[in-house]
């Protein structure tokens, strides 16, 4: 189990690494969502990901505890702030991807100075070796989302949001393992559980929804939306119990919303934010949450955008 006492000692853990991400706020977007909307900026943060704080927090525990190589099996947020956290504590890392891995993944982790291996296509492939690999080397590997650690990371958000607006009425968060919602909804049902914590994932990549629907970890086929960063196809046996416990709503977006929010925040507001962020953004615009006049905070996730496929992810 994560307690607040975790999310504590992680921010202190992570206090010089991770950014303190600005609340940023639009009119436009405020009208148009009939509530104060404010984003939660972790497109700003370093990596462009909140991915660096589960990943710091869990990387410097292991170096503590004697660690000298760390490994993970993630193309994507997650193996991009592993690689960056390992180069800058000063141990190698190894990130196994997918073959078929797009050149930007692979050349943004050898820019922070991770090994990249290519291994299967499938992520049934991947993990096995990211753990052998760890066991070679006496090395850990570096799970993505369910592990205590990695969620009491993603917890120091809603410590954050908590001192950044503490007259908040609602959070609204992504939920692809559910490693992110979980670690904001210890911090802040620990401290103010009358703040509604609300999921969003989308309609065609709905495992937690159906998960919590059937009270039973439910696994789903995987279909590929444009919110990369939510395509597990399943919750972790960590955050799933989380999630069932405190959890206020979960709300599913159309693949045409997403596109429509991402394309509101980039021509309105100038952020390039991740499709996987905009779900947060849909549902509020798509009026899939039964809120009005209400202060929102959205957890934009991330801001990791593959540029040379833009024009699949706009819909004006
Ligand atoms: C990983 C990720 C998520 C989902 O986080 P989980 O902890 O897996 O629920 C959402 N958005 C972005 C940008 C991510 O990288």
């Amino acid at each position: 189990m994560v307690h607040l006492s975790d999310i504590d000692q992680a921010r202190e853990r992570i206090a010089a690494i991770a950014r303190v991400t600005p609340l940023l706020q639009s009119e436009q977007l405020s009208q148009r969502c009939d509530n104060q909307v404010f984003l939660k900026s972790e497109h700003l943060q370093k990596t462009g990901s909140f991915k660096i704080r589960g990943a710091s927090n869990k990387v410097k525990l292991a170096i503590q505890n004697g660690a000298r190589y760390v490994t993970t099996a993630s193309s994507g947020n997650h193996g991009q702030a592993v690689a960056y956290i390992a180069n800058r504590l000063g141990i190698p890392s190894t990130i196994v991807v997918p073959e078929d891995a797009r050149i930007c993944k692979i050349n943004a982790i050898k820019a922070y100075h991770g090994y990249v291996e290519k291994c299967g296509t499938t992520s049934a492939e991947r993990l096995p070796r990211a753990k052998e690999l760890a066991g070679e080397k006496n090395g850990v590997y570096i799970p993505p989302y369910d592990d205590p650690d990695i969620i009491a990371g993603q917890g120091t958000i809603g410590l954050e949001i908590l001192e950044q607006l503490p007259d908040a009425d609602a959070v609204i968060v992504p939920i692809g393992g559910g490693g992110l919602i979980s670690g904001i909804l210890m911090a802040i049902k620990s401290l103010k559980p009358q703040i509604k914590v609300i999921g969003v994932e989308p309609e065609i990549a709905n495992d937690t929804y159906l998960s919590l629907q059937r009270r039973q970890i439910t696994a789903i086929s995987g279909e590929s939306t444009v919110a990369d960063g939510l395509r597990t196809l399943q919750p972790g046996q960590i955050t799933f119990p989380i999630m069932m416990k405190y959890v206020d709503d979960i709300v599913l977006v159309s693949e045409e919303e997403i596109r429509r929010a991402f394309s509101f925040v980039l021509e309105r507001m100038k952020q390039m934010i991740e499709p996987s962020s905009a779900t947060t953004l849909a549902a509020l615009m798509f009026h899939k949450v039964p809120l009005r006049n209400q202060k929102i905070v959205t957890v934009i996730s991330g801001g990791n955008v593959d540029v040379a496929k833009l024009n699949d992810f706009i819909m004006l």
